[in-house]
């Protein structure tokens, strides 16, 4: 039951050939027999995954059922979720459970998801490996004893779903958040157009970058699970007006004599890259002119400074938002001799290093002396890049590119914070520009770990970026069933 996609399990659960309740079990059973390995979850939830499901197969008994009726998700601990701890895996909010639902976590409820628990992240979702988690790292399902990283900061969720500890879940994108852990994890990882899914009671990191999406093991669970996360939300200021409603199977976008232009990236062309990632991007860009893609050269001529710009209004964003955690409202308190010290004491002890870190050099670049050099300049170059892609989408209908340069690496890699951030070269760029952006597995590497490529849209243009992907995952056919992937 565990191999079941998310189409598959929904035609079952329709025809009762099976019930929520059972699927559920399933997949309570597989996480108390690897969810401590793996580290995927925080917090899980069987109690309520039970009741979710009980309700599930009622309102099938009933033929009132729901569009996602009876799925057992993950959702990432970053989102709050009404009456269970909330952490952000952060120490601050160990003990935090929030009085209130977030929007998509909402959503979800309301198309009849289950929900088995929290997934594991990096803290305040600042990271790539899903290390800096208080509660230590999620791993990955692939060539599980050699203990690679499953990425970050969604890197619990694609843990969990790789491993057939969830159906599909929930990530979050403020610089490559879903889509770099799902492309080593051999998952689909979508972050949609800036502001089409609400941000509402998402704990915010950098607030015009951060970006809800879906993690499945298809394009189109994907797509079924973006249309439940999407709309509108006037919680929300920077919500979208605009929906999205997937009817799945995707509608193919190429063959049939139809056509597309699909746009390269010039500046990328230069970025050393892994010899099977370029084997595969390479496959992956014949198969589709076989079915009667152009491809185009596009020019984004700043996109290899989106790095600098992202590592600056990042930072600045996250230590405005990061300023509430003083030890006075929610989360932790360490009490100290006046007030000031208790918010020094607090801070110094709820964050970890690389937050910490990112409070320094966002504080900085914010500062008065600074902000004209640093900040003003970083938002100069978001704009270029925002005003280069808005060009190259009137020469190309859609872009691909690479989603990582290599394989998942050793948790226990050595590397530099600089060398960490050099790794999302990418995909922040897309965040910058706010524009659709999908992973999908394009092929294993001759050490038979997954790698992805990224489908890269104009803004709302969610849609085709998924029919896109979908040609390519067809193409790729990388067997990504849990039971695959762990030999077990
Ligand atoms: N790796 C990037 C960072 O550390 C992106 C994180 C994210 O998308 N949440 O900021």
């Amino acid at each position: 039951m565990i191999n079941l996609t998310i189409t598959e399990a929904l035609k079952k659960l329709k025809s009762k050939e099976i019930s929520a309740t059972e699927l559920t079990k399933a997949y309570l059973n597989r996480i108390d027999q690897y969810g401590k390995d793996l580290n995927c979850y925080i917090t899980v939830t069987p109690e309520r995954a039970l009741s979710d499901a009980a309700a599930s197969d009622a309102r099938y008994a009933a033929g009132t059922s729901l569009p996602l009726d009876g799925l057992p998700i993950g959702m990432k601990d970053l989102f709050a979720t009404k009456g269970i701890r909330t952490t952000a895996a952060s120490r601050m909010l160990e003990n935090f459970i929030p009085q209130y639902e977030s929007t998509v976590s909402q959503k979800f409820i309301d198309a009849g998801t289950v929900l088995l628990g929290k997934t594991n992240l990096d803290e305040f979702a600042m990271g790539t490996f899903s290390k800096t988690s208080y509660f230590g790292a999620p791993i990955n399902p692939w060539q599980m004893e050699r203990k690679l990283t499953a990425g970050g900061s969604s890197g619990g969720a694609t843990s969990a779903i790789a491993s057939g500890l969830a159906i599909g879940g929930t990530g979050t994108d403020t610089g490559g958040s879903i889509r770099f852990p799902s492309a080593i994890t051999g998952l689909v990882g979508m972050k949609p157009t800036y502001g089409l899914c609400s941000r509402w009671g998402c704990v915010a990191f950098a607030s015009s970058l951060d970006t809800p999406g879906p993690i499945a093991r298809t394009v189109d669970d994907a797509a079924l699970l973006l249309s439940a996360m999407a709309g509108h939300d006037e919680k929300d200021s920077t919500s979208a007006s605009a929906g999205f409603h997937a009817h799945t199977p995707l509608e193919p976008i190429l063959g049939d004599g139809k056509k597309l232009r699909i746009g390269v990236i010039k500046e990328f062309a230069n970025v050393e890259v892994s010899q099977d990632m370029k084997r595969l991007f390479e496959a992956r860009i014949a198969d589709l002119k076989s079915i009667g893609a152009e491809i185009v050269e596009v020019s984004i001529p700043n996109i290899l400074n989106a790095l600098a710009a992202y590592y600056i209004i990042a930072p600045a964003e996250a230590s405005s938002n990061l300023a509430r955690y003083d030890g006075m409202r929610y989360g932790l308190r360490v009490e100290g001799e006046n007030i000031y010290d208790t918010f020094k004491k607090t801070r110094a002890a709820g964050f970890g290093e690389e937050v910490q870190r990112r409070m320094i050099v966002g504080t900085a670049v914010l500062s008065s002396e600074s902000y004209e050099v640093y900040f003003m300049q970083a938002a100069r170059v978001r704009r270029m890049i925002s005003d280069s892609f808005n060009k190259a989408f009137n020469e190309c209908d859609l872009i691909i590119c690479p989603a990582s340069a290599g394989t998942a690496m050793p948790l226990d890699s050595d590397l530099t914070p600089l060398e960490y951030y050099a790794l999302d070269l990418f995909t922040v760029a897309m965040n910058l520009a706010g524009i659709p952006a999908c992973s999908v597995p394009a092929g294993l590497a001759e050490n038979g770990l997954p790698l992805g490529v990224q489908v890269v849209g104009k803004r709302f243009d969610d849609m085709r970026v998924l029919q896109l992907a979908k040609h390519i995952e067809q193409f790729a056919g990388v067997d990504n069933r849990p039971t695959k992937i762990m030999g077990k």
